[in-house]
């Protein structure tokens, strides 16, 4: 972990900070994100926990630009530029990426077809013979059968398996800053183990930053966060070590809850997963 005001990371690399002030959203006409404050910098993993419905996925797609969600205030900055001003593809380029909590099914087009493209798009020319050797690797370091690499992206993937994928990505694209939407989810014990590893090599040898959205301790005993934040009704009500994950453990969301001047609003169901950690929310 860096230490504020560092310049460069342990491994000598220069520190990139991700900031959120004050940053306000809304779907659908209406307000998710209602004044978020954050800074990940380069080495840190963050955790954001929630209930459902709280607003942590909106936040991760609103960080990489998804459209459909607008930004009602505040600011995001990468290094001190504008986040909020560049195209989805300009901020992944930028050092951004998102794992998302249900990774989208292109038919058509096959993982290495994309992250050549990825890789290109980002200046970061690759020869395709490169790309497939990398994702050979990364196939390999976290336990992805290799023959989902030539398949379209996605299609026909588990949950877990699709999990598995956007971490391979992650390896490949090598970014700056990476928001991991509940990677736990559809994970089996030792997936999960293999996945939070290998993001945590590369916090510790790129000094990757980490913004992971989960339900669920469990990630963060095998991805161990430097700082947890719960995110309740689209503000971040508690920010603490990780102890603030085993209070979570024991007394749930309720105590956080009880502060909030406007009622819980029913959110879309994706069943009870808190009753059992290893369903998988697809549908
Ligand atoms: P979480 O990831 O914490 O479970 P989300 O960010 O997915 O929460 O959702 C927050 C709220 O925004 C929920 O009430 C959800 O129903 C609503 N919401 C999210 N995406 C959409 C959308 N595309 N259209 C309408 N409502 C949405
Ligand atoms: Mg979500």
């Amino acid at each position: 972990m860096s230490e504020q005001g560092e310049r460069t990371t342990s491994e000598g690399g220069p520190v990139t900070v991700l900031q959120l002030d004050g940053l306000r959203a809304s779907v659908a006409g209406k307000e998710i994100l209602r004044g978020v404050d954050l800074v990940v910098r380069s080495g840190e993993v963050h955790a954001v926990m929630g209930p459902n419905g709280s607003g942590k996925s909106t936040l991760s797609h609103v960080i990489m630009g998804r459209p459909g969600y607008e930004v009602l205030g505040g600011t995001i900055t990468l290094d001190g530029a504008d986040v909020l001003a560049m195209a989805p593809h300009e901020r992944a380029a930028a050092g951004l990426f998102l794992a998302m909590q249900y990774p989208t099914e292109v038919p058509g087009v096959s993982l290495e077809a994309m992250l050549t493209e990825a890789l290109v798009g980002a200046g970061r020319v690759a020869a395709v013979g490169e790309v497939r050797t990398r994702m050979v690797a990364e196939a390999e370091r976290i336990g992805f059968d290799e023959r989902f690499l030539q398949r379209p992206l996605n299609v026909d993937l588990s949950g877990g398996e699709k999990k598995r994928n956007e971490t391979l990505q992650l390896g490949v694209l090598q970014p700056r800053i990476a928001i991991l939407d509940e990677i736990d989810s559809g994970l089996d014990v030792d997936a999960l183990r293999d996945v939070s590893r290998r993001v945590e090599a590369e916090t510790n040898e790129r000094g990757l930053g980490v913004l992971a959205i989960t339900h669920y301790r469990r990630l963060l005993t095998e991805l161990r966060p430097d700082v947890v934040h719960v995110l309740v009704r689209g503000r971040i009500v508690a920010t603490g070590g990780p102890e603030l994950a085993d209070e979570l453990e024991r007394s749930g969301y309720a105590g956080f809850t009880e502060d909030a001047s406007e009622p819980e609003e029913p959110t879309r169901d994706v069943g009870d997963p808190l009753q059992d950690p290893f369903a998988d929310p697809l549908p």
